[in-house]
Formats: C-alpha cells, sequence, structure tokens
C-alpha cells in the first residue's frame, strides 16, 4: 500500500570512524578516535593539538593557531587532563589524556614545578 521509494532497503555496517587530522608540530597523521574510544584533539606523539574549538563559547575557532601543552591537571576521578595553550591567542584548554599519548612528555610535564620551585622545599624539610 505505502510505496516509499526513499525507503532505506540495505543495512550498511557501521562504519569505524577515521577522521584524521595532521599534527601542526610533527606531521604525524592522527586518528580522531584515541584506543579507549574517546575522540582526541592533540597529537599523541608530541601533544600539541591546534586551536579549532573556543574553549569559552563552546563553538568553533577561528583562531586555528597552534597549541602547546603546557600542564598536566588531575582530576578528582584521577584521570589526567593536558592543558594546552594557544601560542596565538593565549587561549587555555583542558583534554583528557588519552591511552597512547607520549607518557615521557606527560611526566616531564607533570614534574616540571616540582622541578623549577618557585620558592625553597627546604622550608618543608622539619614537616
Ligand atoms: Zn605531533
Ligand atoms: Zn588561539
Amino acid at each position: 500500500m505505502l510505496s516509499n521509494s526513499s525507503k532505506n532497503t540495505h543495512s550498511p555496517k557501521p562504519l569505524p570512524r577515521t577522521d584524521t587530522f595532521t599534527c601542526v608540530r610533527c606531521g604525524l597523521t592522527v586518528t580522531t578516535l584515541a584506543p579507549d574510544g574517546n575522540r582526541r584533539n592533540h597529537c599523541p606523539s608530541c601533544l600539541h593539538s591546534r586551536h579549532v574549538r573556543d574553549a569559552a563559547e563552546g563553538g568553533p575557532s577561528a583562531c586555528r593557531g597552534r597549541m602547546s601543552p603546557i600542564a598536566i591537571a588531575v582530576l578528582r576521578t584521577d584521570d589526567w587532563m593536558v592543558i594546552h595553550r594557544c601560542t596565538r591567542c593565549d587561549e587555555l584548554t583542558s583534554n583528557p589524556v588519552s591511552p597512547d599519548d607520549n607518557q615521557l612528555i606527560l611526566m616531564r610535564m607533570a614534574v616540571r614545578p616540582l622541578a623549577h620551585p618557585s620558592f625553597p622545599l627546604e622550608a618543608f624539610g622539619d614537616l
């Protein structure tokens, strides 16, 4: 009775998301899907990113500057976040760490404040 010509008769298999971007710093081709199933926005090798989202407004950003990883933040859930700063407009963003992110760079950022304290740590020796 119903002649639905636009009916989808074939059932396509769910395609894996194969979106990629090229790292602005090291040129690595990065898939936007991380091994843990989450989307990633930064290069797993050098952890650099590109400023394509406006962190304050939530929409796309026209800046497209290079975002350098500058620090690690730890959430209450013990998840690590990479803090990025845009080298063009100085906006700060935080992004989840992926399982295959470069752990040497992550650790280097995590210990940097302790390796370069802005006050003498000897003060804590008597605690
Ligand atoms: Zn890279
Ligand atoms: Zn920017």
